[in-house]
């Protein structure tokens, strides 16, 4: 058996048409452009390329995208009083500080000062609570990004059995709760966990945001199940070059699973599309228009 490959770069594109479609409806109907500002401090390479990729799908939905680069020695008082400004500014509807942020600067307290309606990476402990307590909440764009990939496969989730393996509040937490909205009974696994290898077994839904390469192995999965790797790992190979892995054994579990994710192209362009979703959600509730259909 060979798992069917779940196609995250095609599902991203859909999902960006029809964020586009959206955005064109409230600028018409409600003459709204939804706009976001992404805040780039410092000159990390995964992190320009990240802005970048942000900036054009953002434009590409129709939105208005504004960047802020700031140095990587910028005081943290002059990083807290663009955020303020930016939770001011009626253009904009989405903000997004671009992690991981310098050492001398206290992530918390940044992600604190963002206005929690314009929060739409969900980190605020008001969107993170909100979640948690089962309310409507801005999601974190990776866990939002699973469950619509699972959703490509099984209609409803109710009922199955997943396992969460990584507990970070940029995906593990979050997805749990998600998960646990879809009714599906949820395992969170982490690096103190036992018998990981069991637990993974007995799962129907698998998800890996570890940031291990491949440490999950194909005689883990449950014949048939649905597997999400969110993992990003740059594997050295031996002749000097490198090459890009998720936490799963890809090869191994692709014999194993019922439909699995690859890295690249599953859950790394749905984070994106995601961005936008959260960005045109936003920009309805600070403006009391109804929920788009997205
Ligand atoms: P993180 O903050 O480092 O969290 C990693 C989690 O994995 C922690 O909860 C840790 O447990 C757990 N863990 C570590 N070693 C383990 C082990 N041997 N067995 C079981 N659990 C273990 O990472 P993250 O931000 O969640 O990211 C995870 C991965 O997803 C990374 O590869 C990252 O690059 C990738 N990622 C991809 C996207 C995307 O768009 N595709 C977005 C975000 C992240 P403890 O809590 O006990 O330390």
């Amino acid at each position: 058996m060979t798992a069917r490959i779940i196609d995250g770069k095609a599902i991203a594109s859909e999902l960006r048409a029809r964020v586009a479609g959206e955005v064109a409806r409230v600028k018409r109907e409600a003459g709204l452009t939804p706009g976001l500002a992404v805040v780039l401090v410092g000159n990390d390479p995964a992190s320009e390329v990240y802005v970048r990729s942000k900036h054009t799908q953002t434009q590409g939905a129709g939105m208005a995208s504004f960047e802020h680069r700031l140095p990587a020695g910028v005081a943290q008082a002059d990083l807290l009083a663009l955020i303020a400004s930016l939770n001011r500014d009626a253009n904009v509807h989405g903000i997004l500080v671009q992690l991981p942020l310098p050492k001398s600067l206290d992530a918390e307290t940044i992600i604190n000062a963002i206005d929690p309606a314009k929060d739409v990476d969900g980190l605020h402990p008001n969107n993170a609570g909100r979640l948690a307590g089962g309310f409507s909440a801005l999601s974190p764009c990776t866990p939002l990004g699973c469950i619509i990939l699972t959703k490509s496969v099984h209609a409803s989730l109710e009922g199955m059995n997943a396992i969460v393996i990584g507990r970070s509040n940029l995906v593990g937490r979050p997805l749990v709760q998600l998960l646990l909205h879809e009714n599906a009974t949820v395992t969170i696994a982490h690096s103190r966990s036992r018998d990981l290898a069991q637990l993974t077994a007995r799962s129907d839904l698998v998800y890996a945001a570890v940031g291990k390469a491949e440490l999950v192995r194909g005689d883990w999965i449950k014949p048939g199940a649905t597997v999400i790797d969110v993992g990003i790992n740059r594997l050295a190979l031996a002749d000097g070059k490198t090459r890009l892995a998720g936490d799963v054994a890809f090869a191994e579990a692709v014999k194993v699973a019922g439909a699995i994710t690859p890295v690249p192209g599953g859950v790394g362009p749905m984070t994106v599309a995601c961005l936008l979703v959260n960005t045109l959600r936003a920009a309805c509730a600070i403006h009391g228009l109804p929920k788009p259909s997205v």
